[in-house]
């Protein structure tokens, strides 16, 4: 497995636990435990949006809902917007945990 793969794993491991589709033993019994967060902690703000962001450029619409409704859930606030105007966005993480779209300079969370 490369870096983007276990990337990816940990992504939709991390999005399961949150979203309660499974729980950390299932994954553990499928023997690839990777996470973006600490499952034994809760999610953090920041991880939980760049989960969110990960799941727009993979164009998974449907668990970037699931992800905003937990996060209003859990930190009882809206999720900020996460869309500029651009046709097709280049969003990056700053160093102060803002993701910035490169192109148009747009901070989207
Ligand atoms: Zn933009």
């Amino acid at each position: 497995m490369n870096e983007k793969e276990i990337l990816q794993a940990a992504m939709y491991n991390s999005y399961d636990v949150i979203t309660h589709k499974r729980t950390i033993e299932d994954i553990e019994y499928d023997g690839m435990p990777v996470f973006v967060h600490f499952p034994d902690r809760g999610i953090d703000k920041t991880s939980l949006k760049v989960m969110v962001m990960y799941f727009i450029m993979a164009e998974e619409y449907e668990m970037c809902k699931d992800l905003t409704d937990e996060y209003e859930l859990i930190f009882n606030e809206k999720m900020p917007s996460l869309l500029c105007q651009c046709d097709k966005p280049q969003y990056y993480l700053r160093d102060d945990d803002v993701i910035e779209c490169e192109k148009c300079k747009t901070e989207v969370i």
